[in-house]
């Protein structure tokens, strides 16, 4: 089984520590730009009022559980890092393509265990 160089392995290690603090960061922040989380919200609003705050919820929403989704991702790909299985696709097993991983540190699939999962 071939493994990455430490010098490389640390390198990605620092990276995906760092984008797993900013999207923690980002979802805490969409939470609490949530309207429905502030309590000083008046009770009457407008129809109109309230169609823009469950609009603007449904969309923190889709972006808290895309960036919840990327959380378990990132820490997915810390966890393979620590175990030594960083860079193999956890559905075939095979080496994941250093191009990829180089685009996509955070990936756990290989190219073609990703272009099934979308279809
Ligand atoms: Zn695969």
């Amino acid at each position: 089984m071939i493994s990455f160089p430490s010098r490389l392995t640390r390198g990605i290690e620092a990276f995906l520590h760092h984008k797993l603090i900013d999207l923690k960061k980002k979802e805490k922040s969409l939470k609490e730009s949530d309207p429905f989380f502030d309590q000083q919200r008046t009770g009457n609003n407008s129809l109109e009022e309230d169609v823009d705050e469950q609009i603007g919820r449904f969309e923190t929403e889709v972006k808290i559980s895309f960036i919840k989704k990327q959380i378990v991702q990132v820490r997915k790909a810390l966890t393979n890092l620590k175990i030594g299985k960083y860079g193999i696709c956890e559905k075939c097993h095979n080496m994941i393509d250093t191009d990829r991983l180089a685009v996509k540190p955070d990936t756990t699939l290989c190219v073609k265990c990703a272009k099934d999962k979308e279809s």
